[in-house]
C-alpha cells in the first residue's frame, strides 16, 4: 500500500512514527512542511522536516518534540558571547552540523528534495521524505504591536513571542510561485490512501496546501477514489499543544474538530477522526459530507498512536471510492 502523509513537525512526525507501526509494509511518502524555514546564522534551517527526520531516524529529544537527543549548546553560547543572536532560536551543537550539510549542499547547486534525501541517507526514516517545494517559501504573520502593524517571520511569532499577540493573518510568502518537489505530484497520484496527521491546519497542512498544484493533485486523486483521511489536531476545542487556536483565528476558523474539518471542506477530505471528547462533533461533520468517527486521539505513546493510524487507515477503506 502506498500511502502520502502531509506533515508538519512535532504533530506529522508523531503521527508517522504510529503509522509506521501499523502499516509496517507501506510505503509511506511524507511531504513535509518547509514554510517554517528559516536562515539563521548563515545557514538554512528547515525545522518540520529535521523533526520528521529525527523522530523517524532514532535522534529527537523526546520530552521536548524537537531538537536533537544528548544536546549541548556550545556554540550557540560562543556566537552569543559575541553578541549574535537569535538568542531565542534553540540550535544546539548536534543539530548545527546538520544544517551546515544542507547549506554546504545547497550552496553547491544541489536542490532542498536531493540534500533531504542525502540527510535522510544517515538517519533511514523508514519513509520517503519529500520538501513540498524546492523553492523558497516562508511563512509571515502579520501582527500589530504597539499600534504598529508588521509582519514577522513565523518563528519569530511562534517561538519569540510565544504566539502572545494576535495574528491578523498568515501568509507563506513565495508560495504562489512555488513548484511541488520533484515526486511530491507523482506520490499523490500513486497514492492509495492520503492522510493529513494531527498537524497545525495552517501553518503546516495549510502551507503544504498553498504551493499550487499541490491541493489540485490531492482533490484530483480523491475524485478518482483514492480516499482521504484527516485526524483531528484540535481536541475539546483547544490544540493538544502549542498555539493553533491563533493561527486559525487568524484564517476565520474556530478551535474546535469541527471547524477545521469544515475549513479542509468535503471537496478535499472524504474522512475525519475526532477524539471520543468531541463525539458531539460527528454528526456536524457527516453534515458536512465528510465522515467522522470520534476515537481516541492522543498520542501518549507509540501503541496509542498506532492505534490511531489504525483507525484513520480503516475510515480510508470505508470511504474509498
Ligand atoms: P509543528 O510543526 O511542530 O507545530 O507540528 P505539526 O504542525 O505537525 O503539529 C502541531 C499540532 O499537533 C498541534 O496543533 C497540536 O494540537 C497537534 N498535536 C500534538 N500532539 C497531539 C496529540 O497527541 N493528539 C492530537 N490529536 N493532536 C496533537
Ligand atoms: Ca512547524
Amino acid at each position: 500500500m502506498r500511502i502520502v502523509v502531509l506533515a508538519g513537525g512535532i504533530g506529522g512526525a508523531r503521527f508517522l512514527r504510529g503509522l509506521k507501526q501499523a502499516a509496517p509494509d507501506a510505503e509511506i511518502t511524507v511531504v513535509g512542511n518547509t514554510g517554517d524555514d528559516i536562515h539563521l546564522f548563515g545557514l538554512k534551517v528547515c525545522p518540520d522536516l529535521d523533526t520528521v527526520m529525527y523522530t523517524l531516524g532514532g535522534g529527537i529529544n523526546e520530552e521536548q518534540g524537537w531538537g536533537r537527543l544528548d544536546e549541548s549548546f556550545t556554540v550557540k553560547e560562543e556566537l552569543a558571547a559575541y553578541g549574535v543572536g537569535p538568542e531565542w532560536f534553540g540550535l544546539g551543537d548536534r543539530d548545527f552540523a546538520t544544517h551546515i550539510v544542507r547549506t554546504q549542499m545547497l550552496g553547491a547547486g544541489f536542490p532542498l528534495s536531493a540534500v533531504t534525501e542525502a540527510l535522510c541517507a544517515r538517519w533511514q526514516p523508514g519513509v520517503r521524505l519529500l520538501p513540498m517545494s524546492d523553492d523558497r517559501v516562508e511563512t509571515h504573520v502579520a501582527i500589530e504591536v504597539d499600534g504598529e502593524q508588521k509582519a514577522v517571520h513565523f518563528q519569530e511569532y511562534w517561538v519569540k513571542l510565544r504566539a502572545s499577540v494576535d495574528a491578523k493573518a498568515v501568509v507563506p510568502v513565495g508560495a504562489e510561485a512555488a513548484k511541488p518537489a520533484p515526486g511530491v505530484l507523482e506520490a499523490i497520484a500513486a497514492a492509495d490512501v492520503i492522510l493529513f496527521p494531527p498537524s497545525n491546519p495552517v501553518v503546516s497542512v495549510g502551507t503544504i496546501l498553498a504551493v499550487p498544484g499541490i491541493r489540485e493533485a490531492i482533490v484530483e486523486a480523491g475524485a478518482a477514489g483514492t480516499p482521504v483521511v484527516g485526524l483531528s489536531p484540535i481536541v475539546g476545542d483547544a490544540p493538544v499543544r502549542g498555539m493553533a487556536d491563533k493561527v486559525l483565528a487568524a484564517v476565520g476558523v474556530e478551535a474546535t474538530a469541527t471547524a477545521v474539518a469544515l475549513h479542509y471542506g468535503s471537496e478535499l477530505v472524504d474522512g475525519w477522526l475526532v477524539d471520543t471528547v468531541d463525539a458531539g462533533a460527528v454528526a456536524d461533520v457527516e453534515a458536512a459530507g465528510i465522515r467522522c468517527r470520534a476515537v481516541p486521539l492522543m498520542m501518549t505513546d507509540v501503541e496509542a498512536t498506532a492505534a490511531m493510524a489504525r483507525e484513520a487507515l480503516a475510515l480510508a477503506e470505508e470511504v474509498r471510492g
